[in-house]
C-alpha cells in the first residue's frame, strides 16, 4: 500500500494499493485480448470513441485539476491547463486514425502498398512532475494507432491517472483497452519492460532509469521512446529586449517549482549586459508569487516531497546565491526561487539537473562562446534564445543541440508539434503530426499483377 501525500500541507491524502507482478501479468493478458478486437475497430469508430473520451475529460476538467492541486501541489492555473491538455491531445489524435495512410510505391510487376500496423500492448511509464499531460502524450496516440495501453503512474502521483481510467470507461472504451496500474517502478515498470507481450515502452523520467529501461528493452528488441532529463539554456544576447527577457526568465525555470524537464535552469547572459540583466531579474524574482497552489493568483506551489526539497537544498548549500524570492512558512515542502552565480561551467549546480526552483547564471563573450557553453552538457532537451537579430536567432537555433528551441519566448510544448530530446535527453519524439508512427510498424505488401 502506498501513501499519497498533499505536498502543500505535508499530510497523507489517500492510500493506493500497489499492483503486484501477478496483477500486471493479468492486466497485460486482458490488454492483449482487447487488442485483437481494438485493432479491428474501424478508424472512424476509434476516432469517435477518443473524441467521446475527450468530451468526458472536458466535463471533469475542474475535478481533475483540483485532484492535481491536492496530489502534486500544482497551481490551480497550471492544473487546469494540464487537464485541458489531456482533452486537446485526445481530440487531436481522435482525428488521426482516419488519416493514418500508407503509400503506394511504383514497382515493376505489381502493386506495392505500405500499412502502419499497430504494435500490440504498449506500456506507458509516467513521472510525477506532469502526471496528466505526460500520460496523455503516450496513451492518446498509442490508442489512436490501434494499440491497447497499460499505464504506470509515478508512485507519488497516481490519482489523476486512476481517474482518467474511470473516465475512459465512462466514455465507452472497451474493457482492457486502457488500464492504469499504480505501483512501484521496480515492480510494475520493470515487468512492463520484461513482459514479452508488451511490445513497446513509452518512458518519461530520469536519464538514469531511462538508461536501464533501454538496456532491458534491448534483449527483446522492444520498441522504445524515451523522454529524459534536461539542463536547458536560456541565452540572452546584449541586443535582446532585456526588460522582456528578464521578466520572462523566472517563468522559464520556476514554473511548476522548477520540476520541469524543459526548465531553463542555465541562464547565459552576454557579458556586457550581465550586470544590467541581473538588476532587472532581481525584482522579477522577488515578485514571483509562491504560496497555496489552490489560490488563483499563485504562480508557484511546493516541491513534490520532503526528499526533493532536501535534494534541491544540497545544490544551493555552499553555492554563491545572488538573490532569492519568497516562500511561505509552515508545513509543506516549500522552497524559495533561487538565483545562483556560477563560477565556472564545471560547477555542480551548472551541470546537473536540480529539478527545483533554482537557476544558475553565467556570462558569455560572443555568439560562438554562447553556443559552446549551451552545448557543453550531456542533455539536449530544450532552450531559449533572446535576440533582436533574426539571422543570429536562426544561426544559434540551428547550432544548439536540443530538440525544442524557442526564440524570444519560453515555449516548449505544443501538442501540434514534435517534442523530445537530443543526446541523453531522449530518443524519439512525442506529439505533433507524426506521433502515430512511433506506435506503429510499417508493413510493405506487394501484389503481383503478372498473369
Ligand atoms: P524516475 O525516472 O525516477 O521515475 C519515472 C517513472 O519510472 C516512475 O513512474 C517510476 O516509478 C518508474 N520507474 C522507476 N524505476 C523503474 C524501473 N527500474 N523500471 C521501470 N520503471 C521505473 O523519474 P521522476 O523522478 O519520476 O521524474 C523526474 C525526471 O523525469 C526528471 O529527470 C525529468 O527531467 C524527467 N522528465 C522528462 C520529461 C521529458 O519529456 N523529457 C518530462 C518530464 C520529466
Amino acid at each position: 500500500m502506498g501513501e499519497v501525500w498533499d505536498p502543500a500541507r505535508g499530510t497523507v491524502l489517500r492510500e493506493v494499493a500497489d499492483s503486484s507482478v501477478g496483477q500486471v501479468d493479468a492486466a497485460v493478458e486482458r490488454a492483449g485480448r482487447a487488442y485483437e478486437r481494438w485493432r479491428g475497430v474501424s478508424a472512424g469508430e476509434r476516432g469517435r470513441l477518443l473524441r467521446r473520451f475527450a468530451a468526458v475529460v472536458d466535463d471533469h476538467l475542474e475535478e481533475l485539476a483540483r485532484l492535481e492541486v491536492a496530489n502534486a501541489g500544482h497551481t490551480i492555473g497550471n492544473a487546469r491547463w494540464e487537464a485541458g491538455n489531456v482533452r486537446d491531445v485526445l481530440d487531436f489524435y481522435a482525428g488521426a486514425p482516419e488519416r493514418l495512410t500508407g503509400r503506394q510505391i511504383p514497382v515493376p510487376g505489381g502493386l506495392d502498398v505500405t500499412f502502419h500496423e499497430p504494435l500490440g500492448v504498449v506500456g506507458v511509464i509516467v513521472p510525477w512532475n506532469f502526471p496528466m499531460p505526460i500520460a496523455a502524450w503516450g496513451f492518446a496516440p498509442a490508442l489512436a494507432a490501434g494499440n491497447t495501453v497499460v499505464l504506470k503512474p509515478a508512485e507519488l502521483t497516481p490519482l489523476t491517472a486512476l481517474r482518467l481510467a474511470e473516465l475512459a470507461e465512462q466514455a465507452g472504451l472497451p474493457e482492457g483497452v486502457f488500464t492504469v496500474l499504480p505501483g512501484r517502478g521496480e515492480v510494475v515498470g520493470e515487468r512492463f519492460v520484461s513482459h514479452p507481450a508488451v511490445r513497446k515502452i513509452c518512458f518519461t523520467g530520469s536519464t538514469e532509469v531511462g538508461t536501464r529501461i533501454m538496456a532491458g528493452c534491448a534483449s527483446q528488441v522492444k520498441r522504445l521512446t524515451l523522454e529524459l532529463g534536461g539542463k536547458s539554456a536560456n541565452v540572452v544576447f546584449a541586443d535582446a529586449d532585456l526588460e522582456r527577457a528578464a521578466a520572462a526568465a523566472p517563468y522559464a525555470v520556476f514554473d511548476n517549482a522548477g520540476q520541469d524537464c524543459c526548465a531553463r535552469s542555465r541562464l547565459l547572459v552576454q557579458r556586457r549586459v550581465y550586470d544590467r540583466f541581473l538588476e532587472l531579474l532581481e525584482p522579477a524574482v522577488h515578485a514571483f508569487r509562491v504560496g497555496d497552489p489552490a489560490d488563483e493568483s499563485t504562480e508557484m506551489g511546493p516541491l513534490i516531497s520532503a526528499g526533493q526539497r532536501d535534494r534541491v537544498d544540497g545544490y544551493v548549500d555552499g553555492s554563491r546565491v545572488a538573490f532569492t524570492g519568497s516562500r511561505p512558512d509552515g508545513p509543506g515542502y516549500w522552497y524559495a526561487p533561487t538565483v545562483l552565480l556560477a563560477d565556472s561551467p564545471r560547477d555542480r549546480h551548472w551541470r546537473e539537473e536540480i529539478f527545483g526552483p533554482v537557476v544558475s547564471v553565467l556570462p558569455f563573450d560572443d555568439e560562438a562562446d554562447a553556443v559552446r557553453l549551451a552545448n557543453d552538457t550531456e542533455y539536449g532537451l530544450s532552450g531559449s534564445i533572446w535576440t533582436r537579430d533574426v539571422g543570429r536567432a536562426l544561426r544559434v537555433a540551428r547550432a544548439v543541440e536540443a530538440g525544442n528551441l524557442s526564440v524570444n519566448s519560453h515555449s516548449s510544448v505544443r501538442y501540434w508539434t514534435p517534442f523530445g530530446g537530443m543526446k541523453r535527453s531522449g530518443l524519439g519524439r512525442e506529439l505533433g503530426p507524426d506521433a502515430l508512427h512511433a506506435f506503429t510498424d510499417v508493413k510493405n505488401v506487394f501484389v503481383s499483377t503478372e498473369e
